[in-house]
C-alpha cells in the first residue's frame, strides 16, 4: 500500500489507502480531459470564482486543516497554520492576476502587427512532496487551474488525508469533477500517467533522484516539464553581521519545519573573525529547543515526518563522521516514542566526505569557517545544488555584490529563504528547472501563441 498515515508524534498508523484500480485510473484521467474541454472555453472571471473561494475556504478551515497535517507529518501546529494560510493567500494571487499575467502581449514587427497570446495547453501532472503538504498544491493549482488547464496530482505516499481534503476544498468551492483530481498511485503508475497521451505537462517537486526519473520520463514523450528539487543553502555571515539580528535567523533558518525544507539554511559559512562567537550563541539556541507534542502550541522541537525519513537521516551523520567530519552538538535520536532526532551541527567536513555534497533534510547544520568574503562566494558555490541562499551583513550595497556573486535561483540579504506569493522561486543545477509562483508561475505551462496581421503582396 503506497498510501499510509502514520502519526510521527508516536509512529502510530492512523489509516491507509489502496492505490488506485486500472478502472478508476480510466476514470479519473478521462474527467480531467472531459473538464479541460469546457474548463478552457471559461473566462478568468468564472475561474476565479472558484479559485478565490477555495482560498477563502482554506482560510476559514486553517485549524482543520492544520490539524490534518500536523497529524500525518509533525509539523508543528503553528506553522502548520501559517501554512494553510499561505496556501489560502496564493489561491487568491492568482484569482485575482492570473488575466493580467495572461494578457495577450503586443509585439513589434518592421511589418503588420502581432501579438502573444497565452492560451491552456491541456491536463497537466503535479507529482508533489509532504513537507508543505498544502502550499506545494496551492503552487500548481492556483496558477494552472487559473490559466485554464486541469491538474491530476500524485501527492506523497505519507500524507494521504492532507492530499483528500484539498481535493475535497476544490470541490466544495465549487469546482467541477476533473478540475483537480487526487491519484492515489504508485511510482510504476506515475510513468504510466507521464506517458499518457492526455497529459501534457508535469511539474513536480521533490529530490533530486524523483526529479531525474520523472524529468526523463516527460523528456522521451518530449512533454514539458518543470522540477524543483533538492537544495543545500548557504547561509553566508559577514565579519560587519549583526549577530543579534542574525542567530534567531540562522537557527529558524535551519529548524523551521524541524529542517525538512528544500530552501533550509544548510550549510553556514561564516568569516573567520566572527566564526567563535556565531558558532557558540548558534548552539546555545539550538540546545535550548525542547522536543514535544507538535500539537502543543508550546512545543519548539518537532518530529521528523517519519520513522524512514530519521533513520535515513541518523546514517548520514554517521557516515559523515566516520569520513572525517566532527559531530560539535546532537547527532542522536531522541530517547522518546516518535520520529524525534536532536538539533545537530556538524564541522570540519572537508570536500573529499561524501556530506560537503550532500542534503541533509532536518535539524543537521553544517558550519564552515572561512577567512573572507570571497571564500564564502566560493564555498557557496562548491555546490551541486543552486536553489537559494542568504548573506547577512550591516551593508546592504554589499550583500546585494555577494548574492549576485552566488550561482542559485534565490538569495536574500539579511533575510532567510522564504517564498511569498508574488516572488518566483524556483533553482539552478541539481535544484531543477522552472519557476513557481509569482508571473513567472502561471507562464509555465501555456501555449505562447504569435498571431500575426501583414498585408504584405502576393507572392509571384
Ligand atoms: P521524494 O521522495 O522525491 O518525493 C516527492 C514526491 O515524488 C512524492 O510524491 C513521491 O512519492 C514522488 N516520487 C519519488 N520518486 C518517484 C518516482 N521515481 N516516480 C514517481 N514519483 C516519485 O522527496 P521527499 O523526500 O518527499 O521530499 C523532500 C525533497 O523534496 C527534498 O530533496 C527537498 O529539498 C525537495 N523539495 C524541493 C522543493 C522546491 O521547491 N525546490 C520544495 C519542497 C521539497 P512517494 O511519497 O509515494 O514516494
Amino acid at each position: 500500500m503506497t498510501y499510509q498515515s502514520f502519526n510521527p508524534f508516536d509512529g502510530k498508523l492512523i489509516k491507509g489507502f489502496s492505490d488506485i484500480s486500472a478502472t478508476e485510473y480510466e476514470q479519473k484521467l478521462s474527467q480531467a480531459q472531459t473538464c479541460f474541454e469546457t474548463w478552457r472555453h471559461t473566462t478568468y472571471a468564472e475561474r476565479a470564482v472558484i479559485i478565490a473561494k477555495a482560498g477563502k475556504l482554506l482560510h476559514e478551515r486553517a485549524d482543520e486543516f492544520a490539524r490534518i497535517m500536523t497529524m500525518e507529518m509533525g509539523k508543528r501546529i503553528g506553522e502548520a497554520r501559517a501554512e494553510v494560510e499561505f496556501s489560502s493567500r496564493i489561491l487568491a494571487y492568482y484569482a485575482k492576476n492570473a488575466e493580467r499575467f495572461l494578457a495577450p502581449v503586443r509585439l513589434d514587427p518592421v511589418v503588420g502587427e502581432a501579438h502573444m497570446e497565452s492560451s491552456p495547453i491541456g491536463v497537466i501532472f503535479g507529482v508533489e512532496p509532504w513537507n508543505f503538504p498544502y502550499y506545494q498544491l496551492a503552487r500548481v493549482a492556483g496558477p494552472h487551474l487559473m490559466a485554464g488547464n486541469t491538474l491530476v496530482v500524485k501527492h506523497a505516499g505519507i500524507v494521504p488525508q492532507c492530499a483528500l481534503a484539498f481535493e475535497k476544498l476544490l470541490l466544495d468551492a465549487g469546482a467541477p469533477v476533473g478540475l483537480y483530481t487526487n491519484l492515489f498511485i504508485s511510482h510504476e503508475q506515475s510513468e504510466q500517467v507521464v506517458d499518457d497521451p492526455r497529459i501534457k505537462g508535469v511539474c513536480l517537486t521533490g529530490s533530486v533522484a524523483a526529479g531525474q526519473s520523472i524529468a526523463a520520463r516527460a523528456g522521451k514523450n518530449l512533454k514539458i516539464s518543470s522540477m524543483e528539487l533538492g537544495g543545500s543553502d548557504a547561509f553566508i555571515v559577514l565579519e560587519d553581521a549583526d549577530l543579534e539580528h542574525t542567530i534567531p535567523w540562522a537557527v529558524w533558518g535551519r529548524m523551521y519545519n524541524t529542517g525538512q525544507t528544500c530552501c533550509a539554511a544548510k550549510r553556514f559559512i561564516v568569516v573567520d573573525s566572527v566564526a567563535d562567537a556565531f558558532l557558540s550563541k548558534f548552539q546555545a539556541a539550538l540546545e535550548a529547543l525542547v522536543a514535544g507534542d507538535p500539537m502543543d502550541e508550546k512545543t519548539t522541537l518537532g518530529p521528523l515526518s517519519s520513522e524512514a525519513a530519521l533513520v535515513q537521516l541518523l546514517k548520514q551523520v554517521d557516515d559523515a563522521v566516520a569520513k572525517g567530519a566532527t559531530l560539535l552538538m546532537g547527532g542522536k535520536r531522541i530517547s522518546r516514542p516518535g520520529s524525534y532526532m536532536q538539533p545537530s551541527i556538524l564541522t570540519d567536513i572537508k570536500p573529499d566526505n561524501p556530506a560537503f555534497r550532500d542534503e541533509f533534510f532536518g535539524p543537521v547544520a553544517m558550519f564552515f569557517r572561512v577567512k573572507d568574503e570571497a571564500a564564502a562566494i566560493a564555498l557557496a558555490n562548491d555546490s551541486d545544488f543552486g536553489l537559494g541562499g542568504s548573506v547577512w551583513t550591516k551593508d546592504v550595497a554589499r550583500g546585494k555584490r555577494v548574492a549576485s556573486k552566488v550561482d542559485t535561483g534565490m538569495m536574500f540579504i539579511n533575510n532567510i529563504d522564504w517564498s511569498d506569493p508574488e516572488l518566483p522561486f524556483g533553482g539552478i543545477k541539481n535544484s531543477g528547472y522552472g519557476r513557481e509562483l509569482g508571473d513567472m508561475g502561471i507562464q509555465e505551462f501555456v501555449n505562447k501563441k504569435l498571431v500575426r496581421v501583414a498585408s504584405m503582396r502576393a507572392p509571384g
